[in-house]
């Protein structure tokens, strides 16, 4: 065995910045209130936005395709790994994003990397990305061949000036890639301004709906239809694991997009299908998010209280537009203290440091979901209170 001694090291190092991670151990069913680390606790950091989790028809379509299909695929997609559910989920998830096809794939992680592995093939190709971007959009720029352009967070004339850059227009191709929703901070990108600035520039428009599928728009059908934009946007990313609360991603997009990925994308032809019980899950999902609209409503109510309780309490909760709310504490070690503190007083919010978030813009993040009662609210705030005040916040 070589001496691994390093990772000592490398531990205390993370220690010392406040970086290393333990996760917190969920010993329940996931809810708004739920069991971590033996404490119930009101629960503040879950992308769980519907309460998909504990839904008794999602739980169930689960139970029945595992007795119907069985397990697993043990296969990738284009061996043996595609089940009737599988293509029946991808007709649905187009219909729902508005497009003609999609493809869905490992995680939404794994989708980010293979659309900019797979369309970004040349070192003539250019990738252009918000400097707010997810971590799986940076790998994927990594992953591809083409130049990378970054513009400063949301700032369209910056985009505009990278966008007139002499090697942009002679590049071969040309891709902008942005979060729908911006996961640490909740605000929206200006979807119809890159729109109209990249398609007279021949440029593709790819936006992540992460944390905007289910969420934002009419029916929770993301960014692209808040804005009215339909066939206006070239590639739309969504995640399975967030408002479906099982696991996965897909891609939507054009015919033509969906039979090449299939072809080429990597994390597609190397890792293994869902098991047919996580794809009943999203296609129960679904019926969910046509069938039951007062949860979009409440998740909205519940976002429109907590933030404006928040703010009146004298937080600095940044400028999110969606249930994504960060509380600004500017500091690693403050932010930890914090979350400690109002794990304390029965709240579950978790400190985002460097380098998940710039250094200085230390936060706490905090989500509401459909689930969350008034009263669940308003115990959160008041430890909030309490808390911030002992720290020197308000
Ligand atoms: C969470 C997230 C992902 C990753 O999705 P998974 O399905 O969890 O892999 C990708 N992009 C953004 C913007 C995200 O917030």
């Amino acid at each position: 065995m070589a001496n691994m001694d390093f990772l000592k090291d490398e531990i205390a190092q993370l220690k010392t910045e406040n970086r290393f991670i333990e996760p917190a151990v969920l010993e329940d069913m996931q809810n708004a209130v739920c069991t971590i680390n033996g404490k119930k606790v009101i629960n503040l950091t879950s992308n769980n936005y519907l309460c998909m989790t504990a839904h008794p028809k999602v739980i169930s379509a689960a139970v029945e395709a595992t007795k119907k299909y069985g397990i697993g695929t043990a296969a990738v997609r284009t061996i043996i790994g595609t089940t009737s559910l599988h293509e029946e989920l991808e007709k649905r998830l187009a219909e729902f994003k508005g497009t003609e096809a999609s493809l869905v794939i490992q995680s939404g992680f794994t989708s980010n990397t293979a659309v900019c592995q797979s369309l970004m093939t040349s070192p003539q190709d250019v990738l252009i990305s918000d400097e707010l971007n997810h971590a799986s959009i940076i790998d994927g720029g990594r992953l591809s061949k083409a130049k990378k352009l970054i513009y400063r967070h949301s700032d369209m004339q910056h985009l505009k000036e990278i966008l007139d850059m002499p090697e942009v227009k002679q590049a071969r191709r040309r891709l902008l890639v942005t979060d729908g929703v911006f996961s640490m901070d909740g605000d929206i990108c200006n979807l119809p301004e890159i729109v109209k600035l990249c398609a007279p520039r021949d440029v593709m428009v790819m936006v992540d709906d992460a944390h905007a599928s289910g969420v934002i728009g009419p029916q929770g059908r993301g960014t692209v239809a808040h804005f009215g934009l339909k066939g206006k946007v070239d590639i739309q990313i969504g995640t399975l694991s967030k408002a479906f609360a099982a696991i996965g991603g897909y891609v939507a997009g054009s015919a033509n997009l969906k039979a090449y990925m299939q072809s080429v994308a990597r994390p597609f032809l190397f890792s293994s299908s869902h098991p047919p019980a996580v794809v009943a899950t999203c296609l129960a999902g679904l019926d969910v998010i046509y069938n039951e609209p007062e949860r979009l409503k409440k998740l909205w109510d519940n976002t429109k209280f907590f933030k404006e309780e928040l703010k009146k309490a004298g937080f600095d909760t940044g400028h999110s537009e969606t249930p994504i709310t960060p509380v600004m504490v500017g500091d690693s070690a403050k932010a930890k203290q914090l979350s400690a503190m109002l794990f304390e007083e029965g709240v579950f919010a978790l400190a985002i440091c460097f380098p998940t978030v710039p250094r200085g813009k230390e936060r706490l993040r905090t989500i509401v979901t459909s689930g969350h009662e008034l009263k669940d609210l308003e115990k959160a705030v008041a430890a909030f209170k309490k808390c911030g005040k002992e720290l020197g916040l308000i």
